[in-house]
């Protein structure tokens, strides 16, 4: 592992906290160290407070933050001669600690301090570096973790057992700090946890991280248990979309909340998914605290969650006695299954958690297999699992968070959602914390949002077998389909039905109305199974009341779209799969409407283009926006009793009223 200092990027960061900075975000970059949301990093400084004394401040990395995108707001300022004294007292629960520590801060907007703070505070030393390295895990995680870590780093590292995350833990730091400390520590080792490293320097502290890291590495390198063999070639999922949707309907079900589920059938996901001894490696747990708070418990063996549910009662009963406080319940739904027929699937309350999980688990299993090769897996103890995280859910509940977005953990599957409307709706989905897909003809499509939660299709919708590869994608990036947004649709010269052709007749009956026909029909099984109920939104049209003349073949291809709908909604009600039609008019903002075309039509109308716009009873502008809301409502609760409806959006149109 190399060092990724550079003094040219370093100069652009402003005195020590700027080099935390810097530093901080280096760890960030190697996925090998520090995987989202983990590690953490400090730096103690001395500023002058309100009085004109100068005081000690731990900056440690704050909660929520990421490494690799943290910045100087993100590190929380705390008192560290506050800090020094809690580590002395003899004991502290974990809320008190937080509460202490949020109450000693020097910024009240700063968020609130890292679990390990007080460990940080109790460190000798200016500069703390925290990492769960992979290859140290893979040293530590194993029956002889303690003897391999000495060989490998003599006195240069201190050495502490494995302890919870917390007071316990920051209190043998301290202790074994004077007892082990020589001239040459320059870091410490938690086994079945992680690595620090320390300096005088933001350069020297991560450069030692580097090199302790570096020589974990070698040390497996020379047991033969870095360069693993290369899985067999990939093969594809076995399994079909639609029983990786069942699946998570299962999985929603014994969570209690609506979750995304993501499939990777890697070579690598299936070749431990298929190992002969994938019990033994995979159910022992996590290999580190870190990771227990973000892949929770043991993964699901296979894909049968009912067992799963009653093997996790079991398991609670056993690592909550009743002697304890009493405890609720943790949710009892895996977050991740391995399972031969797939590989590996992640489950989360929205796809970027999925993801993070997915992250995760696959450096778990590097550190496994690498673990074993070198010696023999050994997970935490299973009761330790069981408090970090039972421990995170007691966490979770002392944070101010509000309530969820009213899509969260669901999946959505948008049409034409390169431009206008489309698009609109993909914004409108996201923001109400959807998966959303987008399927569009156009190239743009794929590269319209850049987060977890978008997956962008380039897609011809007349074409049956892409339409039914874009589902299944969908099925295997988020886990099924709950709403469906029918936008796509061609207008068309104008032209009067004299003159039309049939070409041009067929070619919007395909788009229009056959194309969404096929679409409907092979996303009727996914919306059967959504948790929650399926939505399907259709993009009508005023000319469906009130057609004009020249639009025959648009016009009719839309009525007929709508009666189609209309009927589905009829068979489909017992399906608990609810079908809502809106009829949008005269909506500018879409690529069709350039400033000369409507400067054109507006003219010909003896019109400004202003008064054109909002030539409707209300007077006002309608746009792909306000189509987009309420399409995107007519997903959510406010229309949970309303099938078969038509709802116009089009500020008031004298025929249709
Ligand atoms: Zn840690």
């Amino acid at each position: 592992m190399e060092s990724l200092w550079r003094d040219d990027e370093a100069s652009r960061f402003e005195g020590e906290l700027g080099l935390r900075v810097y530093t901080s975000r280096l760890l960030g970059r190697e996925k090998s160290l520090v995987l989202h949301g983990g590690g953490n990093t400090s730096v103690k400084l001395v500023e002058r407070n309100r009085f004109g004394e100068d005081e000690a401040i731990l900056y440690v990395k704050g909660s929520g933050w990421d490494l690799e995108t943290i910045e100087p707001a993100g590190f929380s300022p705390v008192r560290l001669a506050h800090v020094q004294r809690l580590a002395a007292l003899e004991r502290l629960s974990d809320p008190d600690m937080v509460n202490e520590l949020v109450t000693h801060m020097t910024r009240a907007a700063a968020p609130p301090p890292s679990i390990e703070t007080i460990l940080h505070g109790c460190v000798p030393f200016k500069f703390v570096d925290h990492t769960h390295a992979d290859a140290v895990l893979a040293v530590t995680n194993t029956p002889g973790g303690e003897r391999h870590v000495r060989e490998i780093y003599g006195d240069a590292v201190i050495v502490i057992p494995y302890l919870m995350p917390g007071f316990d833990l920051a209190q043998a730091v301290a202790r074994e700090f004077e007892r082990q400390a020589t001239a040459k520590t320059i870091g410490l080792v938690l086994l079945k946890h992680g690595i620090f490293a320390f300096g005088e320097t933001a350069r020297e502290s991560y450069e030692r991280m580097i090199d302790l890291v570096s020589r974990a590495e070698q040390f497996l390198a020379r047991h033969g248990a870095r360069d693993l063999a290369a899985p067999p070639a990939p093969a594809e999922s076995e399994a079909t979309p639609l029983e990786i949707a069942a699946l998570r309907r299962r999985i929603c079900a014994a969570a209690g909340f609506l979750a995304t589920l993501r499939v990777r059938s890697t070579a690598q996901a299936l070749a431990f998914a298929r190992h002969p001894e994938a019990e033994r490696l995979a159910q022992q747990g996590p290999a580190t605290p870190d990771h227990v708070i973000r892949t929770k418990r043991i993964p699901m063996l296979g894909s049968d969650v009912e067992a799963y549910v009653a093997a996790y009662g079991e398991y609670f009963g056993r690592h909550a006695p009743l002697a304890r406080e009493p405890k609720t319940m943790l949710d009892p739904a895996p977050r991740v299954v391995l399972d031969p027929r797939f590989g590996l699937a992640s489950v989360g309350r929205t796809a970027r958690d999925a993801r993070i999980v997915e992250e995760i688990y696959e450096h778990t299993i590097d550190v496994i297999l690498r673990a074993d090769a070198l010696e023999r897996y050994e997970a935490l103890p299973a009761q330790d699992i069981f408090d970090v995280e039972y421990w995170d859910l007691e966490q979770a509940k002392l944070k101010k968070g509000g309530k969820p977005p009213v899509f969260a953990g669901e999946v959505s599957l948008v049409t034409g959602a390169a431009s206008g409307i489309g698009r609109a709706t993909v914004a409108a989905l996201l923001a109400r914390g959807a998966a959303v897909v987008g399927l569009d003809q156009a190239e743009s499509i794929e590269a319209l949002h850049d987060r977890p939660d978008y997956l962008g299709i380039r897609c011809d919708l007349t074409d049956e077998a892409a339409v039914r590869a874009a589902i299944a994608r969908t099925a295997f990036a988020f886990g099924g389909l709950d709403m469906l947004v029918l936008n796509a649709g061609i207008f068309g010269a104008s032209q009067s039905i004299a003159e039309l052709s049939s070409s041009e007749w067929r070619r919007a009956m395909d788009v229009n109305l056959d194309a969404n026909l096929a679409l409907m029909r092979a996303c009727h099984p996914y919306l059967k199974l959504a948790p929650r109920g399926g939505r399907v939104v259709v993009i009508g049209s005023k000319n469906v009341p009130a057609p004009g003349p020249g639009a025959a073949a648009y016009s009719a291809s839309k009525a007929a779209l709508v009666q189609l709908a209309r009927v589905a909604a009829l068979e489909w009600g017992s399906d608990g799969i609810r079908i809502n039609m809106l009829h949008p008019n005269q909506v500018f903002d879409t690529g069709i409407w350039t400033e000369s075309v409507l400067a054109e039509r507006a003219r010909r109308y003896g019109l400004t283009v202003e008064q054109y716009k909002t030539n409707n009873v209300l007077r006002t502008e309608v746009t792909s926006r306000d189509v987009a809301e309420l399409a995107a409502e007519m997903c959510g609760p406010l229309f949970a009793k309303t099938t078969g409806a038509q709802v116009p959006v089009d500020g008031g149109n004298e025929r249709v009223i």
